[in-house]
């Protein structure tokens, strides 16, 4: 049997296909229940609202969003924050700003990584070519 502490309680459980405790399971599906009969009542809730009338707090709301749970197409002002920057999205775990701006930074570095393979290629050439003309000298 694996034992783990579980992350959201901290208790020991035995490891299942979930990674928290059974009976955080049962609390999280608990929440999930509150949260959805929510939002059949009021589909045009945003999520601070949700958070605040179903005590569930925004970071559960975001996992059930992330993991399909609850539906952003039944509850159009559904959103959540971006990782990266916190502004509102409703797709994927960054919004267009930072993807943008995370590939700009990728790309930035790729192109200063082969910068140094070049600089480096150039140092080994004029050091040969110095040895080169050492060599000639010394003839
Ligand atoms: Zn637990
Ligand atoms: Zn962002």
């Amino acid at each position: 049997m694996n034992l783990d502490n579980c992350p959201r309680c901290g208790k020991l459980f035995a490891k299942n296909f979930r990674d928290v405790c059974p009976v955080c399971i049962r609390e999280i599906d608990n929440e999930y229940q509150i949260c959805a009969d929510y939002l059949r009542k009021y589909k045009g809730a945003i999520i601070s609202e949700l958070s605040d009338q179903t005590g569930v707090s925004i970071k559960q709301i975001t996992k059930f969003i992330r993991e399909g749970r609850i539906s952003m197409v039944n509850a159009p002002n559904m959103s959540y924050a971006c990782e990266s920057c916190g502004i509102p999205i409703r797709e994927s775990h960054i919004c267009e700003t930072c993807r943008l701006r995370l590939l700009k930074d990728k790309t930035q570095m790729l192109q200063n990584a082969a910068k140094k393979v070049e600089e480096a290629e150039k140092l080994t050439a004029t050091k040969a070519a110095y040895k080169g003309l050492s060599g000639y000298k010394d003839r």
